[in-house]
């Protein structure tokens, strides 16, 4: 069997309008039963780890994280990608991106994202340039333009609110820029999407129902002409997910709806909670993602 890599695999997801889910793992024992569920349901997905998960969750290091993958995965369903490395951090902090990118490139990981939506367009480019310099066109580098909020620490304004006046959406004229100047190979919009809350008051809240701009989103799919990533995709209801997917949208990100149940089973121990993140993959693959037997087109 052939083995296609990351970057093939997310071009015929874009080109076929099929949807390849990422799913976050805070914590180590939720990878096993998310690759089972990949594997159970004919589906594909990446597992994904952020540098804030090893940082302010369980997930400890990219390398625990590597070697964890190394035992549950399963090549025909997943491969390994390294979500958000912000160049400047949800509090405020200068980060050594080049470090933590080198390092997961050199323990295997397939593809890589770099964050530089907290900076100003010029140095957003440049920082995202420099990444696609250290992938060197081995891997696939995403990343991120406009404000796909919900990491902050502080409080969300009402999202109604934000929707309303597109407040930090990604601009269609930056994104024609940006992706000819950056040269990266997938692009982490907002059009609506929120992360979770990551604050340890607003862990277990419940996310409000985000939407997607859809005229929004394809002006950024005809500036963009690459793979887009959609972030925070828990709780966008299912409509929103089909039409997005349809309108550019070859990733989405996936890490409330997996993480909440995880923690909350977790008192019953860690079987129970692993059983939680199975159910809520496997639910998510067959309808929410409807992306039962994708990979008979995804790694056939
Ligand atoms: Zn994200």
């Amino acid at each position: 069997m052939d083995r296609p890599d990351t970057a093939k695999i997310i071009g015929t997801a874009f080109e076929c309008g099929i949807v390849v889910p990422g799913f976050n793992i805070p914590y180590l024992p939720m990878m096993e039963p998310v690759v089972r569920a990949l594997r159970d349901c004919n589906s594909f997905g990446l597992i994904m780890v952020a540098s804030l998960e090893f940082m302010k969750f369980e997930a400890k290091s990219l390398k625990a994280i590597r070697d964890e993958y190394e035992k549950v995965k399963d090549e025909r369903h997943t491969r390994l990608h390294l979500d958000h490395v912000p160049v400047v951090d949800e509090d405020g902090r200068r980060s050594d991106f080049e470090k933590i990118i080198g390092e997961a490139l050199e323990l295997g990981y397939e593809s890589v994202m770099i964050d530089g939506s907290r900076l100003s367009l010029n140095e957003n480019i440049d920082s995202t340039a420099q990444a696609v310099g250290l992938a060197a066109g081995k891997v696939p580098v995403e990343a991120e333009l406009g404000a796909v909020l919900g990491h902050e620490a502080g409080p969300l304004p009402p999202y109604e609110e934000l929707f309303a006046s597109r407040k930090g959406f990604t601009s269609p004229e930056d994104t024609f820029r940006f992706v000819r100047e950056s040269s990266c190979s997938w692009l982490s919009v907002a059009v609506g999407n929120i992360h979770g809350a990551i604050s340890a008051a607003g862990r277990q809240k419940e996310k409000p129902h985000a939407r997607i701009d859809l005229t929004h989103l394809k002006l950024l799919r005809d500036a963009a002409h690459i793979p887009l990533v959609l972030h925070g995709g828990t709780g966008i209801p299912k409509e929103y997910v089909k039409k997005a997917v349809s309108t550019g949208i070859a990733k989405m990100n996936v890490a409330t709806a997996i993480r909440q149940p995880y923690e909350r089973n977790l008192s019953k121990g860690v079987k129970a909670a692993q059983n939680a993140v199975y159910e809520t993959v496997t639910g998510l693959l067959k309808s929410e993602f409807s992306i039962e037997n994708s990979c008979d087109i995804l790694t056939k």
